[in-house]
């Protein structure tokens, strides 16, 4: 092993570690439930949201949209803003708690 950095990655379910340089790498195959769960999960917006910048700012980089787009996504509550895998869904859902904002998930969220 040199000494060059560690690298973690995440390839389906197996997770670990790898040298930037070498191929050294370290690999933990332990499964999460989530990444096995196959469900398409629906964020929907609701009602009740202030339209401030940063609210504004969240929906934007969530949906991958522009201003204008989330800002219409606000005023038109509610509104279904974006369907994704369990894993994609559980960063998505962390920026919404931070941010405060109202939404909704369909099916129910388990994690
Ligand atoms: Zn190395």
């Amino acid at each position: 092993m040199c000494n060059h950095d560690l690298i973690a990655f995440t390839e389906g379910s197996t997770t670990g570690v790898r040298c930037s340089y070498c191929d050294y790498s370290l690999v933990t195959t332990y499964i999460e439930p989530i990444y096995e769960d196959e469900n398409t999960y629906t964020i929907t917006l609701e009602a009740g949201n202030t339209a401030d910048q940063q609210t504004i700012k969240a929906i934007s980089k969530i949906t991958g949209e522009n201003y204008i787009f989330a800002k219409r996504c606000l005023e038109n509550t509610p509104i279904e803003i974006v369907k994704g895998s369990a894993a994609e869904i559980i960063e998505l859902k962390k920026s919404l708690d931070l941010c405060g904002i109202k939404y909704s998930i369909t099916p129910e969220f388990p994690y």
